[in-house]
């Protein structure tokens, strides 16, 4: 059965990549589009800014933008879940209003550390859907919200789960961060060209807690946090997509390089099992060569949704170090909220 999806958020740089991916989308079809009071009552191709590299979908062009609140929504269309890429700072009520009767999946950082709501990546912890159930319960709520994480955090979670079975302990990452990865018109172009910045608000403590949260385990009540150690550091880079992150882990045994590349090509989980229209093939795909992954020629990994490492060495002070990337508004943001739609679908939650 097609499910027809509202975006929140739509005319912004993740609901523009959510419009993308959508296209042609063999269960879900957009149905209605809402944004700002800006935004609100024009065309789509009017109100929203495309800066994507395919050409706009020309019936959502044509479609009418609407109010983000759950009266215009109801009215604008028939709506089975909603994808929310709402400014973090206002989708805390905003989602909860439509949350009480949609399924909701959202990319905004305002829900994820709450204890009944899943923090999902359907490959690294899939039992946190458990959730779903405790917190309707709680809330009283028809529909849900389930929350994917931060754009840096999800490719950094999907190298770190093979890593487990070594004895994950102490992880420090570095990033160095797309533009894209701070909206539209984001980052000026004066503070950003010949320029690195070495500051994102808020982004190191969601990499540091989101990760504990998505490597925890759900013990049947609540999500464990894992016991890890982990510090961040993030900076804003002068590239258009793609996040880079140097990693270094200190593990419990001492795998050899070999072992561990092994570790992150063999990684793969239920989405691949079942074969979802957004899995990728290879969750993480691992480079030989000693300059890659780069985002130019990486980002774009298994559609964008592969994570690509690197570099895989031995660490003189931690027990080893790699390089990653992810595609940030793909991996990071709309593709991993298409994906988690998908696997809801085949495991009966939507
Ligand atoms: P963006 O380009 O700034 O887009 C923001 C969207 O929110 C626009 O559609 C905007 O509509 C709408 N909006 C703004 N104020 C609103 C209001 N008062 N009421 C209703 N809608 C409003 O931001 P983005 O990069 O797409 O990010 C969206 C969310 O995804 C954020 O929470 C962000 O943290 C998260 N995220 C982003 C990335 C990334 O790589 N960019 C990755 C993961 C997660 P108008 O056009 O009408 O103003």
């Amino acid at each position: 059965m097609r499910r027809e999806v509202a975006i929140l958020g739509a005319t912004g740089a993740v609901g523009q990549r959510f419009v993308q991916l959508l296209e042609g989308h063999p269960w879900f079809e957009v149905s209605v589009l809402a944004a700002s009071e800006r935004s609100a009552g024009k065309k789509y191709r009017a109100a929203s800014n495309w800066k994507l590299e395919t050409e706009m979908p020309k019936e959502i062009g044509e479609m009418a933008v609407v109010n983000t609140d759950l009266k215009s929504v109801k009215e604008a269309g028939n709506v089975d879940l909603i994808f929310s890429a709402l400014p973090g700072d206002l989708a805390g009520p905003i989602e909860e209003e439509f949350a009480a009767e949609y399924p909701l999946i959202s990319k905004a950082s305002a829900h994820r550390l709450e204890e009944d709501v899943p923090l999902l990546i359907p490959e690294v912890n899939p039992e946190h859907l458990s959730l779903i159930p405790i917190q309707r319960r709680k809330r009283g709520w028809k529909g849900f919200i389930s929350t994917d994480p931060n754009c840096s955090t999800i490719q950094l979670a999907i190298t770190l789960k093979p890593l487990m079975a070594f004895g994950l302990r102490k992880i420090v990452v570095s990033t160095m961060q797309a533009v894209s990865g701070a909206g539209y018109p984001g980052v000026a172009s004066l503070d950003i060209a010949d320029n690195v910045i070495p500051y994102i608000s808020g982004e190191e403590e969601k990499v540091e807690n989101e990760s504990k949260k998505i490597l925890g385990v759900f013990d049947g009540s609540r999500v464990k946090t894992a016991d890890i150690a982990l510090s961040a550091s993030c900076h804003r880079v002068n590239v258009r997509d793609g996040h880079l992150e140097s990693v270094f882990v200190e593990l419990e045994s001492e795998p050899s390089v070999e072992e561990v590349k092994d570790a992150f090509r063999r990684f793969t989980g239920e989405p691949q099992a079942l074969k979802l229209p957004s899995a990728p093939e290879s969750p993480i795909i691992v480079r030989e060569e000693i300059d890659r992954p780069q985002p130019i020629y990486d980002r774009d990994a298994g559609r964008g949704m592969s994570v690509v490492v690197g570099r895989v060495r031995k660490d003189p002070i931690m027990t080893l170090k790699y390089l990653c990337l992810g595609h940030n508004t793909i991996r990071g943001a709309s593709g991993a909220g298409i994906l988690s739609a998908e696997f809801m679908t085949t495991k009966g939650i939507l």
